[in-house]
């Protein structure tokens, strides 16, 4: 027997709809004494049932729905669903079957793919999961090896998965970082994804994300694209990578890059990256630097550039930086 749980008069139609978050505003009661993280039946006033998930009252979004069905969450269940988000994605498992793809990409998207709180990434053959909530995180390694298991039965090899559940979102599920290998092997050191000609370097045990920024991919392809019809082979093409992480953006092309963000790990994995691919710049340059200080000096020694990018992050690194993040780049006078 699941334990229950009551909605208010009037708050079903959200869940009805396939919302899959129950705020703790929205249940009246709780019946069966589940314990943390286990799965609940979601019921009407009427007695109606409407959704089965998973509890955590110690979480402002007490139930993560599941299933809008009367359905067992067994491992029938997650295999179907694992499998059903693997499948979602064939592109990727043609090219990851046949060796050709190195590009990194999501498995599983938590909610979009009806697994709430689950994160899986693909780097050649190691998968990186993220347990966001205390369910997943009671189950994660059932679904690590769930996940190599199905991979493998489709002919795609899978040597680890790790865990990269350093995440501060983890708290408000009074949960704590976790990191380490959840099944297989240790992954290497850097993994070197990308194209033959293009290669970049990810960090799964310690870069940003899940090892980097996937979801700046498209973007990545799009900027090489754009670049490739706009300038060509053209000489003298000078490009400014702000906030540049591992210096993805600047293979895109151009023949003069430089890259500049604040951590020196990140632009020493950058260096050896453009050191292994087949690069066509002429001078690549590596800036330690804050991009605020940085654009100043730029502006004052009179540098232009012909492309520029600015991918900076949803709050930059201290206080100061929060600050003239939330107040836009006003301050300085481009
Ligand atoms: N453009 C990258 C992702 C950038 S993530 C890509 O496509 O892969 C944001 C980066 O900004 C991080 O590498 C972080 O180290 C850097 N950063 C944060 N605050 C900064 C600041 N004030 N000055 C320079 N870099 C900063």
């Amino acid at each position: 027997m699941t334990g229950k749980i009551i909605i208010n008069q009037g708050r079903e139609k959200a869940i009805l709809r396939q919302h899959p978050w129950i705020f703790s505003g929205a249940i009246q009661r709780t019946e069966g004494n589940p314990s943390p993280g286990d799965i609940v039946s979601v019921f009407a006033q009427d007695g109606r049932f409407l959704a089965r998930g998973y509890w955590n009252p110690k979480s402002q979004i007490q139930v993560r729905i599941l299933t809008w069905q009367e359905e067992e969450i067994d491992e029938t269940w997650w295999r179907r669903m694992i499998q059903r988000a693997i499948d979602a994605r064939p592109v990727y498992n043609e090219l990851q079957r046949h060796n050709g793809y190195n590009e990194g990409y999501r498995v599983i998207n938590a909610e979009n793919d009806f697994i709430p709180g689950l994160i899986v990434d693909r780097y050649n053959q190691t998968l990186v999961l993220q347990a966001l909530t205390l369910h997943i995180n009671q189950h994660k390694e059932f679904i690590a090896h769930t996940l190599a298991n199905l991979f493998e039965q489709m002919g795609i090899p899978v040597d680890s998965v790790y865990e990269r559940s350093d995440v501060d979102v983890r708290g408000k599920e009074g949960l704590k970082a976790a990191t380490g290998v959840l099944w297989g092997e240790e992954p290497p050191l850097y993994t070197q994804m990308g194209s033959e000609k293009l290669t970049y370097l990810v960090d799964i045990r310690k870069g940003h994300k899940t090892g980097t920024y996937l979801d700046q991919k498209q973007n990545h392809a799009i900027l090489e694209q754009l670049f490739a019809e706009v300038y060509g082979d053209q000489a003298d093409t000078r490009v400014l990578n702000l906030f540049s992480y591992v210096g993805r953006f600047g293979l895109g092309g151009g023949k003069h890059i430089v890259n500049v963000d604040s951590s020196a790990d990140a632009l020493q994995l950058a260096k050896r990256s453009y050191e292994l691919s087949e690069f066509l710049a002429e001078a690549v340059e590596f800036v330690e630097a804050d991009v605020f200080n940085y654009l100043r000096e730029l502006i004052a020694r009179g540098e232009q550039y012909d492309v520029v990018i600015l991918d900076p992050p949803k709050f930059a690194q201290n206080k100061q930086q929060v600050d003239k993040a939330a107040h836009g780049y006003k301050d300085i006078n481009l």
